[in-house]
């Protein structure tokens, strides 16, 4: 039974916000069926995806010069917004396809929905190495097809770890690049097929290192070695290579769907072939969380148009639509953020509520009386992009009894050095020159609000 429409049920709701997620969202947003998007907080990475991880992108065709992989999101983000697309900034906790329509709860709301793209995506799984942090993007990376290229790598030894088929693949791919690859595989065989075994085996200039685990990575500003140790013996061997390359499987993020939908033996949602149809009517799969093969930007936005084409068939074969009227056929142009100036002697306002660089931070920090956030940013970290729009709708909420700077740890090394910031973002709050809280990463909106509203009504003078 297909449930009809009601004012209260959405047309389409898209699970996710990586480039699958969006891209199912422009596509319905232009069809006025104004999507809601629940974009994912936590749970199965941040909102933007996995994109929102890595920097320059060099082949998602368009940016002829590459783009920074967070900059590429924000853009999606705003064409989707752009055309009517609603977004709940939060994760989906639970959904029940079993009744009609299906309910999702998110941000502590009920939702309904008639119609449903999962574009949920995956995580690339991790040896979590004491180092792994330091050196993530700095040598160690999950992906050889789209760090391949960059230029540290090139005419370097690099190695890969894994003995899949993937690890085989990328272990011959990178010799493009390479000077030499090493093959770290735990067990004493290759889980590759026959094939890709034999490509890897027949290469000169890829050495396989049987039966060898992990121990960690080396390195200072960009990775210089990794600590290898043969199994069953004790001696541990520096390798020298400049990329490390994680090819040790995905694990989609489908928990929420175990027991609704058919799911195949490796954790996929499965869909007709090619197609975005899952195992029930109505519910849509697409990106990463239905492709354990192609694994890119390009074809999960593909795939997130080809769901929301056939979400809105669907829609309109049983007669669920609600279409909603734009008021301008054309809407006004997309809202994309732009980087915040550095404020200067000339241009500082002591009652700015956003502020940029060193010398606003030293007027503020010494003449505020209001609470003040500083947030510790870098260009090219995805989490800062997610963080800055939601502090500053913080900040328009408290209607400028709270202000904010913000430094860019790469322009002021000093500032954040002497802050004992390592790692973006970093945020703290203070208050009369007193260091109040401070948090490292992405956290909700209300955490910042409540502690900011807190300092108001505690009299510290
Ligand atoms: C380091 C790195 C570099 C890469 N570089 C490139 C590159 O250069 N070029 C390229 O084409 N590809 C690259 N890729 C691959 C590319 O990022 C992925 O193929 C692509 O992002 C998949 O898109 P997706 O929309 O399917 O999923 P994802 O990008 O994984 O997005 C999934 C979304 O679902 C959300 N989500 C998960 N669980 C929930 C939940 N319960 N509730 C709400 N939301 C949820 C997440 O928050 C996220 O927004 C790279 C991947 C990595 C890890």
């Amino acid at each position: 039974m297909i449930a009809k429409h009601s004012a209260n049920v959405e047309n389409l709701v898209i699970i996710g916000s990586g480039p699958a997620g969006y891209t199912s969202a422009i596509y319905a947003a232009r069809a006025n069926l104004r999507p809601l998007v629940i974009t994912g907080f936590q749970i199965g990475g941040i909102a933007g995806g996995q994109l929102m991880t890595t920097t320059f992108v060099e082949n998602f065709p368009g940016f002829p010069d590459g783009v920074l992989g967070p900059d590429l999101m924000d853009l999606l983000k705003a064409q989707a917004v752009r055309w009517g697309t609603q977004l709940i900034e939060a994760d989906a906790e639970l959904v029940d396809l079993s009744q009609r329509p299906f309910l999702i709860k998110a941000d502590q709301r009920e939702i309904q929905t008639n119609s449903l793209v999962i574009a949920t995506g995956a995580k690339a799984n991790r040896l979590n190495l004491p180092k792994e942090k330091t050196f993530w993007s700095r040598g160690i990376s999950a992906c050889a097809i789209c760090d391949g290229a960059t230029p540290q790598f090139h005419k370097e030894e690099l190695a890969v770890v894994g003995g899949g088929d993937s690890a085989c693949e990328e272990a011959v791919y990178l010799t493009k690049y390479g000077s030499h690859v090493h093959l770290i595989v735990r067990s004493d065989q290759l889980k590759a097929s026959a094939s890709m075994a034999s490509r890897v085996l027949g290469n000169s200039l890829v050495t396989v290192h049987w039966g060898t685990e992990l121990l960690d990575v080396i390195g200072t500003d960009w990775l210089d070695a990794i600590l290898i140790k043969k199994k069953n013996t004790s001696e541990i061997k520096r390798l020298l290579v400049r990329g490390l390359f994680y090819a040790i499987g995905h694990t989609p993020n489908t928990e929420l769907f175990h027991g609704q939908l058919l799911i195949n033996k490796n954790g996929y949602i499965s869909t007709e072939p090619g197609r975005p149809e899952t195992s029930v009517e109505g519910v849509y799969a697409a990106g990463d969380v239905a492709d354990s093969e192609w694994r890119q930007g390009i074809t999960a936005a593909g795939s997130g148009c080809k769901a929301a084409l056939a979400a809105e068939r669907w829609l309109s074969k049983n007669n669920l639509v609600q279409l909603f009227e734009r008021e301008n056929l054309e809407p006004a142009q997309a809202l994309t953020p732009k980087p915040t100036e550095t404020t200067t002697e000339i241009d500082f306002q002591s009652n700015a509520i956003w502020q940029k660089g060193s010398y606003a931070l030293r007027k503020l920090y010494h003449e505020s009386k209001n609470p003040l956030i500083v947030i510790y940013s870098s260009p090219n970290c995805g989490p800062c992009h997610v963080l800055k729009p939601q502090l500053k709708r913080v900040l328009d909420e408290l209607k400028g009894k709270a202000q904010c700077v913000e430094i860019d740890i790469q322009a002021d090394q000093q500032i954040a050095k002497q802050a004992g910031v390592n790692g973006t973002p970093t945020v703290q709050l203070f208050k009369n020159k007193v260091l109040i809280n401070s948090w490292r990463g992405v956290k909700q909106r209300s955490i910042f609000k409540e502690a900011i509203i807190n300092l108001l009504e505690t009299n510290l003078d």
